[in-house]
């Protein structure tokens, strides 16, 4: 079974994110780590390699340093590494973004396409489903489990209200959460062994993608202007000292709020 697995580098600065006011957009230029979510979308890969064969190739869309990124996911077992890199590309928003993984992706035919759930600076957790939808694949997201029988996948996917079983003809694309598993550290071998493994860094023109689609121009979507959020208003905090439900509705009610 052949698995491809999209990742991406995310700016490694926790919650203090920094927006650029000259180009609108994320400054990603501090150090950058592989996405969280796609951490456990490698580690369910490499699971299914483990009980069904086959390879794991782990494909990216993002600048040149990203694969640095991407050498986690060798050292943690992952095969071989695309990441498809273009000046042009900068300032990708969704549209061109999908547009340009599902180019590398048709290159790859994979049986499965593993996603994390959603990417730690964007947050959009919408591009599994322009990809598939790309791809003209079934879709499974926000997927809890994952059980492969060769010729279909059946995911456990988290709701609001429980679990919804799942089940899709392969090939297809899949979304995991954070839930689906424990992934595995990068051993020291994995680490030396990630250097030798093959790593391909592809042009917008050897995916066959038009450049007028991607990049800004090739972009849907434009930041007209940032504003820092606005200050919170009034605040109280209740202690629950057996009167909170009382307080609250007094509260609500002093604001005509009920
Ligand atoms: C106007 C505009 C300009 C933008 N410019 C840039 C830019 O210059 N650089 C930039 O990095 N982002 C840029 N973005 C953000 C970028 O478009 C989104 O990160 C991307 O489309 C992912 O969409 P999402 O938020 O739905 O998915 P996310 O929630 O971010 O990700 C879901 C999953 O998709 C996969 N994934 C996400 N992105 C990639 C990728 N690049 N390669 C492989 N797998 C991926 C991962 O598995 C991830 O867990 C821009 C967005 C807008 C609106």
């Amino acid at each position: 079974m052949k698995i491809a697995v999209c990742v991406k580098q995310v700016p490694d600065t926790g919650p203090a994110r920094k927006l650029d006011p000259v180009t609108n957009r994320l400054d990603r230029s501090g150090e950058g780590a592989l996405n969280a979510t796609d951490v456990n979308a490698v580690e369910e890969a490499l699971r299914i390699k483990e009980a069904h064969g086959g390879e794991v190739v782990v494909v990216s869309f993002g600048p040149t340093r990203a694969l640095d990124s991407l050498r986690k996911a060798l050292a943690m077992g992952a095969d071989r590494a695309v990441l498809i890199s273009d000046e042009a590309a900068a300032g990708s928003d969704l549209v061109a973004t999908s547009y340009a993984l599902a180019k590398g992706l048709e290159r790859e035919s994979a049986d499965l396409v593993l996603f994390g759930q959603q990417a730690s600076d964007s947050d959009g957790a919408v591009l599994w489903a322009a990809v598939a939808e790309r791809l003209r694949r079934p879709l499974v997201s926000q997927v809890a489990g994952l059980e492969i029988d060769g010729a279909s996948v059946t995911g456990k996917r988290q709701t609001e209200f429980g679990y919804d079983v799942i089940s899709a003809p392969l090939p297809a694309v899949v979304a995991v959460s954070d839930a689906i598993n424990e992934p595995r550290y990068p051993s020291l071998k994995g680490i030396m062994g990630a250097k030798s493994k093959p790593t391909e860094t592809l042009s917008l023109a050897d995916i066959g993608a038009e450049a007028d689609r991607v990049g800004a121009s090739g972009s849907r979507t434009t930041v007209l202007e940032l504003a820092p959020p606005p200050a919170k208003g009034d605040q109280i905090k209740i202690e629950d000292d057996g009167s909170a439900a009382e307080q609250l509705v007094e509260w609500l009610a002093g604001r005509k709020l009920l």
